[in-house]
Order: C-alpha cells, then sequence, then structure tokens
C-alpha cells in the first residue's frame, strides 16, 4: 500500500510543513518507497475533542449502544477523534472500536442524595466521595452534581472537599456539574478539575480555579439553544436563568485571562457540533486561536493526548481555509483521519 504524504500549515506552530502516515503515526521523514500525495495547501489540526458529551443517552438516563455508535460516528465526521464523557448511564457499555473516536473518562451521574431535586437520570447517592471514588477508579474520572435546582442550596463545600480528597487519593479527576453562582464557586474552593456549565459563576471563583489547576467547560452553545425560548417565556425563573448565563459568557473571558485552561464541549444534540461551540466561545470574547484550541490541543494537552510530534499518534483534520480566520470552515473538514485511516475525504 503506497504511503500518504499531507502537506499544508500545521497548527497551533502556523509552519508549513509536510508529513506522512507510518501505520497509525505520523512522520516528518521522507519515506523510502512510493507515496502519494493525499492532500496539500491546507490548514492541519491535530484532531479535535469535544470534552462534554453523552452519545448513546436518552432523556431518562437509559443507553442504547448502536445510537451510542452513530452519535461518535457524528462526531468523528466532523473531526472529533476523541470524547470525553462527563455522566454516562451506569449501564453504558463503551465500545473502544478502532472506527469510532478515542474515549476518555465515564462515570456516572451522581447526585447527593441532600439536594432538594434531582432528574430522572441522576444516580441519587448518600455518600458521594465513596461513590464518586468508585467510578474514578474504573474510568479515571467522577462526574458529581454540585447543585441541581439552579435556585436551590447546593452541595455543601466540605461534602465537596471529601469528594475531591476521595478521588484524588485514587488518582483520578472530578468533573463537577455547577449551574448555580453557590455551586460554582464551591466546586471552585473544593478543588473540583473541571468545572462544566459554571452557570452564574461568580468572580471570586476564578482565582480559585486558577490555585486547583480546575478546567471551565461552559458548554456555551447547549445553553445559547435555549435563550429565546426562555427570553419569550420571561418567568422569573427564566430571568434567575438569562442572568446566569450573561455571567457565564463574562467569566469565560475573565478565566482565560487569569490562565484558566477553558474546554469546548457540546452537551447537546446534534452531535458533532463542537464547531457551534467554538463559534459560542469566540463569540464570548475568547480569542478564536483559544477558542479552536479548546476543541484541539489545548483539550488534547489537558488529557495528555499528543498533536504533532515524530511518530505521534496519527489524528488529525484538515480544513481548506485557516479556521482562525474563518472559524465557519471547522464545519467543513476535507479530510478526517484516525489511527491513521482516513475517515473523511474529498470526493
Ligand atoms: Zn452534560
Amino acid at each position: 500500500m503506497t504511503t500518504l504524504r499531507f502537506q499544508g500549515v500545521l497548527l497551533p506552530d502556523d509552519e508549513p510543513r509536510e508529513l506522512w502516515l507510518l501505520g497509525d503515526r505520523v512522520t516528518f521523514q521522507r519515506p523510502s518507497g512510493d507515496w502519494s500525495t493525499a492532500s496539500a495547501g491546507g490548514y492541519l489540526v491535530p484532531g479535535l475533542v469535544d470534552v462534554h458529551t453523552h452519545p448513546g443517552c436518552s432523556p431518562d438516563g437509559g443507553f442504547d449502544a448502536q445510537d451510542f455508535a452513530g452519535h461518535c460516528l457524528d462526531h468523528l465526521r466532523a473531526g472529533v477523534t476523541t470524547l470525553r464523557f462527563p455522566g454516562l448511564s451506569a449501564s453504558a457499555e463503551i465500545s473502544h472500536a478502532h472506527h469510532l473516536p478515542r474515549m476518555v473518562g465515564g462515570g456516572r451521574w451522581l447526585a447527593w442524595s441532600g439536594l432538594s431535586s434531582h432528574a430522572e437520570f441522576h444516580v441519587v447517592v448518600d455518600d458521594l466521595a465513596t461513590e464518586a471514588a468508585a467510578d474514578a477508579a474504573r474510568t479515571g474520572w467522577c462526574k458529581v452534581f454540585c447543585d441541581w435546582d439552579f435556585e436551590a442550596d447546593p452541595v455543601p463545600l466540605e461534602i465537596l472537599r471529601q469528594v475531591v480528597e476521595a478521588v484524588h487519593a485514587v488518582g483520578g479527576r472530578v468533573a463537577a456539574h455547577a449551574q448555580s453562582g453557590a455551586g460554582a464557586y464551591n466546586a471552585a474552593a473544593a478543588g473540583v478539575d473541571s468545572i462544566e456549565h459554571g452557570m452564574g459563576m461568580p468572580s471570586t471563583a476564578v482565582p480559585l480555579m486558577v490555585a486547583h489547576d480546575c478546567a471551565y467547560v461552559p458548554t456555551l452553545s447547549a445553553f445559547a439553544s435555549q435563550v429565546e425560548h426562555r427570553k419569550a417565556r420571561n418567568r422569573r425563573r427564566d430571568q434567575t436563568w438569562l442572568a446566569g448565563y450573561q455571567t457565564m459568557i463574562e467569566r469565560v473571558r475573565d478565566a482565560h485571562d487569569a490562565g484558566v485552561t477553558v474546554l469546548a464541549g457540546t452537551d447537546r444534540q446534534p452531535f458533532g457540533a463542537v464547531a457551534d461551540e467554538v463559534e459560542c466561545l469566540i463569540q464570548a470574547d475568547l480569542p478564536p486561536t483559544a477558542a479552536i484550541g479548546a476543541a484541539s490541543w489545548t483539550a488534547r494537552t489537558w488529557l495528555g493526548l499528543p498533536g504533532f510530534m515524530e511518530g505521534d499518534a496519527a489524528d488529525f483534520v484538515i480544513y481548506p481555509e485557516d479556521p482562525r480566520t474563518n472559524p465557519a470552515v471547522l464545519r467543513h473538514p476535507s479530510h478526517v483521519v484516525l489511527r491513521g485511516k482516513m475517515i473523511r475525504q474529498p470526493g
């Protein structure tokens, strides 16, 4: 089989290079045998990452393995070669089949029994720390709710501290759902590893996130999809929600400027819409390069995944134009390569 060559500008280094596929790896060394050019002149970006998605899950928390594979392929066609699942059904069977994106983490949707309300998909537990540590030991991650009703009291700080201590003790990381100012503050103060959503997050949470090396995954596009409906209905709760949404938009830039790692997570259907999230991050005033990095190289570094070095895994995406000047092109990759296999190509 002929070796494939790719030539173009590599991001984020902004360097014109040529690389070849060597099995499931990339090499910058010209092979001695035959090769043919698969692509020339585009922009090469390390495989995209959606750090907050729930493929295969139904609203009641059920799981369908066939839907899971279909949703994962929707992501892959959009250039997303790695997925992280902050919360999946307890019955989820994650397929690590080679034709699907790489998978990171899982864990159940763990909700403390002391919260004032719960959703159907929540796994309600009394001992949040023990259950969280069990999930983290199994998958590397756990997902805990720091609040649910955004107008009610969050999980107390002391309980979240116990969660963080127990999960870190087994070498795991904590993804914390927060959608109230008090919940986001407690998550940041407890030292969780990522805050998901962070609606209404107070500015005082930002230095705590920096101190604990906590990433911010605002999932803005999932919230943006509700704005018109909330504005039209305009009940008191909608007004609180809209104010919290405005605050989280401001916090994205604050967090980035303070040195917090801001990452792209979609948390919604249809799957494969990470470009929407990048666009929302740019609208929230994140510099375009940082917003694209949030869905690619920054997320990859955060998860310990390789980029474009000699011998790195061949997961990358090619765009016909520079996504930094035209982010809309992220919706139209010309090529998607996963594990050295061409998933998508022109024609
Ligand atoms: Zn979610």
